[in-house]
């Protein structure tokens, strides 16, 4: 009989009101594992007890606080490989993404380890005279994470490291398609040298005990990836409290590639971008904005490309791409693939269900050539294997349609002329913007983050971080004699 996973509730492991299955997406025979739902009072408790932990973790010793998160990381990427395997099991993702995914949220860990022993203040001379000023940043308490599926690892990761090393307390909603990498991260963190309830998993829907958690006036700040719907239903809900909220959401990355792009480099970062991770990336490249002059030619090596791309079982050694998430997402990419078609656009290769010798959800990574930006497959985000050309006719005309949308997450181009770079570099209107690189993949020790519906709130990772999960303190220190 396959065992429960259970959440962990102010310091125990605890079965929930109910329990959810979760199947492997590459192969549906395969049960991953049970996994609990939480109840309210299993969230009022976590609440309750993360309230006193967070006191008792904000007095630990730096040095202390620093192991625990060294510790994490180092675990993390001590078994990289089996929770990697874990992780491309039950998302999707082929073997080498899963294993990268979760070395990478060690790295999240180790950074903010160090981190812990850098977080200096300001000091300032006061308009009085004999008064100094002392500016510094204290915890703001109890966090509320909620993460997607599509990362659930690193998103989580990029949360949690973070809130754990300025001070706070966590309690962590992850996605419910993705419990098993959820359980794998918490098994290491509870093992850690912490508080009773400092940091707690809290699994179930994100419309019932998500949404309970982002109602409670318990919770300092929420800190959420997902969807822009789901972004605005959470914002809602926390300026009742006034909470503190911090948002990534949808995008509509668009790489533009000019006509003296390296055409072998500019087709390779465009299937890169656009079928990673099966295009369930916040940067993917949906959009791909050709100069006319080597649109044909880009567009005969990019169908070439995409249609040569190996999809299969996310743990077989030659995938390419895996399997789509879920049966729902499945779906909707399907809806949109004949919706692009109704629109006007061309499906020059990919965009249908493939039957694969496992049951799963796979699909053919999919290309859409003769697409205008105002099409809805150009302006709504998929979150799926489909990628738009867009052809235009010079740098300007590429210029206005990256930066015509409501997104502003990522953007890239692909150019040899320093002039033009520099120029897309500073009038690109997005959070990232890469030269030559894929719109996907960023760095952990530098900001990240979008604008317009986009992002909402302060920029996540490197030290931007510190301004979410902190609040400032400023103290006016005088000696006590008299004027
Ligand atoms: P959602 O926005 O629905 O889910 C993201 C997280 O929020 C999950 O943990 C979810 O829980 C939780 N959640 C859902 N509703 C609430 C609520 N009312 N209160 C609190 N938490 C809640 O994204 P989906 O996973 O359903 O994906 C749908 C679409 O969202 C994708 O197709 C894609 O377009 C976009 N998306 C974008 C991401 C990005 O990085 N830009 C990441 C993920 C999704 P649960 O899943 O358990 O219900």
């Amino acid at each position: 009989m396959t065992t429960t996973q259970q959440n962990f509730i102010a310091g125990e492991w605890r079965n929930g009101q109910d329990v959810i299955e979760n199947r492997n997406p590459s192969d549906l025979s395969d049960l991953v594992g049970l996994y609990a739902q939480a109840g309210p009072s299993d969230l009022d408790d976590a609440l309750a007890q993360a309230r006193k932990a967070q006191q008792e973790w904000a007095g630990y010793g730096l040095e202390r606080k620093q192991a625990v998160l060294m510790s994490i990381g180092n675990e993390l990427m001590a078994h990289a490989e089996e929770l990697g395997t874990l992780l491309s099991r039950e998302e999707g993702k082929p073997l080498a993404e899963g294993k990268g995914e979760v070395y990478r949220a060690g790295q999240f860990f180790t950074y903010y380890a160090a981190e812990c022993l850098r977080q200096l203040g300001e000091n300032a001379d006061s308009v009085r005279a004999g008064v100094e000023i002392d500016v510094r940043r204290e915890p703001v308490g109890v966090v509320a994470v909620i993460s997607p599926w599509n990362f659930p690892t690193a998103t989580a990761s990029w949360k949690i490291a973070p809130a754990l090393c300025y001070g706070n307390a966590v309690i962590w909603k992850p996605a419910n398609a993705t419990p098993a990498s959820a359980v794998a991260l918490t098994q290491i963190i509870a093992r850690q040298d912490i508080p009773k309830g400092l940091f707690n998993l809290v699994m179930g829907s994100g419309g019932s005990i998500g949404q309970r958690l982002v109602e409670s006036p318990e919770v300092d700040a929420i800190s959420f990836t997902g969807s822009v719907p789901v972004g605005k239903q959470i914002a809602t809900a926390a300026i009742q409290n006034l909470t503190k909220v911090q948002m990534e959401m949808g995008s509509k990355n668009a790489l533009a590639v000019m006509d003296d792009a390296n055409l072998d480099l500019a087709v390779a970062l465009a299937l890169g971008g656009a079928f990673g991770g099966t295009g369930q990336k916040c940067t993917a490249s949906s959009r791909l904005v050709v100069h006319a002059s080597v649109h044909d030619a880009f567009v005969e090596k990019l169908i070439a490309g995409a249609s040569a791309m190996r999809v299969g079982h996310a743990l077989a050694a030659d995938t390419q791409m895996g399997p789509v998430v879920s049966e729902q997402q499945l779906a909707e990419n399907l809806a949109y693939a004949e919706l692009g078609r109704t629109e006007g656009a061309e499906l020059v290769c990919g965009g249908q269900r493939l039957e694969l010798e496992h049951q799963g959800y796979y699909m053919a990574p999919g290309v859409f050539v003769n697409t205008r930006n105002d099409m809805r497959i150009n302006r709504e985000e998929m979150f799926a294997p489909l990628t738009s050309v867009i052809k235009v006719d010079g740098y300007d005309e590429a210029l206005a349609v990256v930066n015509d949308t409501k997104f502003g997450l990522t953007s890239g181009i692909v150019t040899q002329n320093l002039a033009r770079a520099t120029h897309f570099r500073r009038n690109a209107k997005t959070g990232v913007v890469t030269v030559n690189l894929p719109t996907a993949g960023t760095d952990y020790h530098v900001p990240f983050g979008g604008r317009g519906d986009s992002s909402y709130g302060p920029r996540e990772q490197g030290r931007s971080a510190a301004e979410f999960y902190t609040t400032v303190k400023t103290a006016y220190i005088s000696a006590g004699e008299p004027e």
